[in-house]
């Protein structure tokens, strides 16, 4: 077993060494501009194509549904900036939820600051949210409803099927932002009913700088093709969608990684459920006051959220320096305050700031599930020990 141990696979992934290798040739002798009209450019340009058709079969659409972004972040700017600025002489209400990754709910705010009427749905304590909210939320003037297919601080999964359908009949564009799920859980656009949806190369063994949002082109029932105001304008790449010179190389990754991902899903999935349920029950035998946060079974397989209580997270992290599990998002980690997450799931501020996110992933053994599960209980109980502050008890 080595040391550090990488337990933080929602924030990233390491590469696959399969996923280098099929990289490299498109960093070397195939470097060419994927847009360019000479047998350089149509090596890059076949390479993105193949990623492109294979990305497409893997959620079931089709490969003129799939635009490449640089990022899962880039992805949801597009979905909810883009809609919603091509829709504004149809209506001006976005719902979206209280646990959507910043990356949906900043780009949801400015839409705000520009005369967007917004409906942020609360989740329940397991951090779900019912269809029956979604379809109360829905007004005449509703563009669109974002909700997350997996969420990334405590893994809950959103009934994204039943969402999808109640939008699509409703008439109004859905969009997932799938970056936890693509890879891990089955993301079938049109089982899901989703219109849009944001997926990434680098939770799932491949590099940063590659990821897709899908765009449907056809909708059932006579409804209009999904249009989208373009959020990079330019050279005219990717149907103008997103312009800017294709990242042939990533790309390239980002397909490979895919493929792999889906070869296993069913076996992995089953794996890192088996370890993660080890490392919680671990943790639940070696210590009171635990909280698992989050639904116990509806949550990404490799996805443990725990509550250490009088123990804050950030005090545990130093004590685990051989050992890389997170508080709270990966790009949130310097700002000072609760998860919004953990806040939104009825964690006070104290709770949420105890709490600690284990991210199992493709590299993790049964070994090191045990290695963790025993240095967390003994940091946790000497933490304990030294009387770290207790909450003043309420006269
Ligand atoms: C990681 C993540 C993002 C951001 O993806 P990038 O590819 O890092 O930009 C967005 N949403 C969720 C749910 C994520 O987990």
């Amino acid at each position: 077993m080595n040391l550090p141990i990488y337990m933080d696979n929602h924030a990233t992934t390491p590469l696959d060494p399969s996923v280098l290798e099929a990289m490299i040739p498109y960093f070397t002798q195939h470097f060419g501009n994927a847009a360019s009209n000479h047998s350089f450019g149509w090596v890059a340009e076949e390479a993105v194509e193949a990623a492109r058709s294979e990305i497409a079969a893997l959620i079931n659409a089709s490969p003129s549904e799939i635009v490449f972004t640089s990022g899962a972040t880039e992805s949801d700017n597009l979905a909810v900036k883009g809609v919603t600025d091509a829709l504004r002489s149809k209506g001006n209400h976005i719902v979206t939820v209280a646990t959507e990754h910043a990356a949906v709910l900043d780009p949801v705010r400015r839409m705000g600051d520009q005369g967007f009427e917004i409906t942020v749905l609360p989740v329940d304590e397991d951090g779900l949210v019912a269809p029956e909210q979604v379809e109360e939320a829905l007004r005449d003037s509703t563009v669109l409803v974002s909700v997350m297919m997996a969420n990334n601080e405590i893994g809950v999964l959103q009934p994204v099927a039943e969402i999808g359908a109640i939008c699509r009949e409703h008439g109004v564009l859905f969009h997932t932002d799938a970056a936890q799920a693509f890879g891990k859980i089955p993301l079938d656009v049109e089982a899901l009913n989703v219109d849009l949806a944001s997926i990434t190369s680098h939770k799932i063994y491949g590099p940063r700088g590659a990821a897709a949002l899908f765009v449907r082109r056809r909708r059932p029932g006579g409804l209009k093709a999904v249009r989208l105001t373009p959020q990079m304008d330019g050279g005219g790449q990717e149907r103008s969608l997103r312009s800017g010179t294709l990242n042939v190389p990533a790309i390239v990754g980002f397909a490979a990684a895919a493929r792999l991902a889906h070869e296993s899903m069913g076996e992995e999935a089953q794996r890192l459920l088996t370890m993660r349920e080890r490392l919680r029950s671990l943790i639940q035998a070696g210590l009171d006051d635990v909280r698992l946060n989050g639904h116990a079974v509806n949550r990404l397989p490799g996805n443990l959220n725990i509550a250490f209580a009088g123990v804050e997270g950030e005090s545990l992290l130093m004590g685990l320096r051989d050992i890389a599990i997170s508080t709270g998002a990966a790009c949130s980690s310097t700002v000072r305050e609760p998860s919004h997450v953990l806040t939104a799931i009825g964690l006070d501020d104290e709770l949420a700031f105890s709490s600690v996110r284990f991210g199992l992933g493709r590299f993790n053994t049964d070994e090191e599930v045990e290695y963790v599960g025993a240095r967390v209980i003994d940091v946790i109980k000497h933490l304990r020990a030294l009387g770290v502050p207790q909450p003043v008890a309420q006269a």
